[in-house]
């Protein structure tokens, strides 16, 4: 069962893979649309896939439901994403258990942020838990999964410096994580800095960066949001003036992902891991230029 191999197996081969990331979708045509793009990204064999973990009932629920479907009805190795957001102890036990009882042996340990307001305060589940580290530790606890954490290029926004910024990712990675998963950044050194902070620290774990198409203004506004940091002046020159014009703006845009991915490739990264949207056209095209596909697809 493909559900049972782990992501760090999938990264061990000689040469650079890529992986997708989805979101669980909100209705049935949603649903439609994320089924199509699933099934178009399986002929490429991602190294695996993963489903993000929102803040309700509902979106969580779509998100258990469409990774056990991933883990029993595809060739995909699926990893689960996991926050500590209002849930106890007691109901995080109990989700990590669905995850290992539909085949999933990957998870993504994260904290998570407050509901509605992502810079408000972070008040824990009185029976929950408090930082990723935590749960890195919890998931560990209930079997044999293989754990991964979010990294972050710029520094978490509630991280006081970059020093006490690595001195916790180091932590988490510690507490029995197989690789970090870096937020969104703009240029290949930016990622970089953080591999090697985190080497200097003496930790050696995989380190995979995420890469988001820029094929709208919309993606580009998204990427600045979730880095947490200013674009470059040098890509807001390329990009910005195509604004109005979306064929240009996605042409250059598939084009600047792909200088960026293309570096990093040759600093030796062994993964890509693409934010689709739910869509794949993007992300297929990215991996063909790149040159990412095995030869069966
Ligand atoms: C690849 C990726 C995937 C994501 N997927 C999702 C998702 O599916 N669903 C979702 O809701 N969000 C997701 N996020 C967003 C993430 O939940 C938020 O960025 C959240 O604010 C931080 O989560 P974390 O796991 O990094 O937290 P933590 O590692 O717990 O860190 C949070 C902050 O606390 C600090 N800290 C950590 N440990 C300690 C300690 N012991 N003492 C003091 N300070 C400490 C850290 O330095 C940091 O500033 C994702 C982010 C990334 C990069």
């Amino acid at each position: 069962m493909t559900g049972m191999t782990t992501v760090v197996e999938r990264l061990r081969g000689d040469r650079p893979v890529f992986s997708v990331e989805f979101f669980p979708p909100r209705d049935a045509a949603d649903e439609a649309v994320l089924w199509r793009s699933i099934r178009e990204l399986e002929a490429f064999d991602p190294a695996y896939m993963s489903i993000t973990y929102g803040a309700g009932g509902s979106s969580r629920d779509g998100t258990i439901r469409s990774i056990a479907r991933v883990a029993t009805e595809t060739t995909l190795v699926p990893m689960a994403h996991l926050t500590a957001v209002n849930h106890s102890v007691a109901e995080l036990r109990n989700v990590i258990g669905w995850y290992a009882a539909v085949g999933v042996r990957n998870v993504l340990a994260l904290r998570g942020d407050p509901p509605g307001d992502p810079y408000g305060e972070w008040v824990p589940h009185p029976e929950g838990l408090n930082y990723a580290e935590e749960l890195v530790t919890l998931v560990r606890s209930l079997g044999d999964f293989c754990v991964g954490v979010s990294a972050f290029p710029y520094g978490h926004p509630r991280s006081p410096d970059l020093d006490t910024d690595t001195t916790y990712l180091v932590r988490k990675l510690r507490a029995g994580a197989d690789f970090a998963i870096a937020q969104l950044f703009f240029e290949a050194e930016d990622f970089l800095r953080l591999r090697d902070r985190v080497a200097g620290a003496g930790c050696d774990a995989l380190l995979i960066p995420g890469v988001m198409p820029l094929t709208t203004p919309r993606t580009l506004h998204k990427t600045i949001e979730l880095s947490g940091a200013s674009a470059p002046d040098r890509l807001l020159r390329r990009l910005e003036p195509l604004a109005g014009d979306p064929r240009a703006f996605r042409a250059e845009g598939l084009d600047v992902v792909t200088e960026l991915c293309e570096r990093l490739i040759a600093e030796g990264v062994p993964d890509l891991h693409f934010y689709t949207f739910n869509r794949s056209k993007a992300t297929r095209e990215l991996v063909t230029r790149l040159g990412l596909l095995p030869a069966r697809a």
